[in-house]
């Protein structure tokens, strides 16, 4: 059972209820899963290094939503921030808009992901040039979601905050001290308030929302887990094949692990309600869901160098970057990609 299998049994369904409220992404996305590794995307030739054996295959879509593509792209992602640890402990602070407000947030999607994550951002740092321990400029690194575990739409941003802020103006470096970053509360007050004034200067009214926010913020050791977790739906969809677990023709069921208990459960849907919730998480086209600031920007390179410097890291070497390798079907020798074909490659 594959998420393009379902795709390609339920799409005329789904198409009937549901076509006429698609995005231009949505349908992008919808036709990139359905199509993978499957010939609308042209062929690859590829020649054996040691017997010459040729042979072709269908090229993969490379869209963000397909679970079949993309995982260079995460290994790459991973290993950039890899280059980027510091020996100090990590916090993740998650800020989440309530639920009043998901139908606007729907309606303007590219806009409001983009100021929730600017305005969470933004409270972060104000938050640590307030701070009377930190008093500087912290790296940072967000990462966007729209989706729970059981895949029902829930826009919300992740940070991922070594425990330490670079205090330029006296040049030191400020370590977090004792278990604690911020506090959730007030992290959740301040966004609120900058984010319905940026909706408000965008010209969205949200309508009413709730006093409370919720903004957690709670520590991850040294960050390894944390920047797994999220590094694993930055590209390749919202669900990988392994969770779905059957469908019998009409139904889906999918399992999840519950956030709270960390026990498995499933969940049951239509083949077309099963689309809905995959599609709505496709994000605006060129949005940049992971973003990295501070002394974590790529632009900061230097001010990297000089902290890992002092902070005495032993930094991994840098990737190489792999290239594409198949085994030969006669001597299993690596198979090296000689040709591109933009479209299936016709017999004879
Ligand atoms: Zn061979
Ligand atoms: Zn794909
Ligand atoms: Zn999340």
């Amino acid at each position: 059972m594959t998420l393009q299998t379902i795709v390609q049994r339920y799409r005329h369904r789904f198409i009937e209820q549901f076509g006429h409220a698609l995005s231009r992404d949505q349908w992008s996305a919808l036709n990139a899963i359905e199509g993978c590794r499957q010939g609308p995307y042209g062929e690859m030739a590829w020649t054996c290094q040691r017997c010459s054996h040729n042979t072709h295959t269908p090229r993969s879509c490379g869209h963000r939503a397909c679970n079949l593509c993309q995982d260079q792209s995460t290994q790459a992602w991973l290993q950039r921030q890899e280059q980027k640890r510091l020996p100090v402990n990590y916090y993740m602070v998650t800020f989440t808009l309530p639920k009043e407000l998901r139908g606007v947030v729907r309606q303007y999607r590219s806009t409001c992901y983009d100021l929730l994550m600017r305005c969470a951002a933004q409270t972060l740092k104000t938050f640590a040039k307030n701070d009377s321990t930190l008093g500087g400029e912290l790296g940072f690194c967000a990462v966007l979601h729209t989706h729970t575990r059981r895949l029902d739409y829930h826009p919300h941003v992740h940070i991922v905050v070594p425990g330490g802020a670079v205090n330029k103006a006296r040049r030191q470096w400020c370590k977090v001290r004792g278990q604690y970053l911020f506090n959730g509360r007030a992290l959740a007050k301040a966004f609120r308030g900058a984010f319905l004034k940026a909706l408000f200067q965008a010209g969205i009214t949200p309508g009413r929302t709730p006093k409370k926010w919720v903004a957690q913020c709670k520590r991850v050791g040294k960050g390894t887990e944390a920047l797994r977790y999220l590094a694993r739906y930055l590209y390749r969809g919202v669900i990988s094949n392994t969770n779905i677990l059957s469908d019998d023709g009409c139904n889906v069921t999918f399992r999840y692990r519950d956030a709270n208990t960390h026990q498995w459960k499933t969940r049951t849907v239509t083949g077309e309600q099963f689309i809905v919730l995959i599609l709505q998480h496709c994000l605006p086209k060129g949005f940049r869901r992971a973003r990295d600031y501070g002394y974590l920007h790529g632009n900061a390179k230097a001010v990297m160098h000089i902290l890992q410097w002092v902070l005495k890291v032993q930094r991994p070497a840098p990737p190489t970057k792999k290239t594409a390798s198949l085994p030969c079907p006669h001597c299993r020798s690596p198979m090296r990609v000689t040709g591109i074909y933009p479209r299936k490659a016709q017999p004879g």
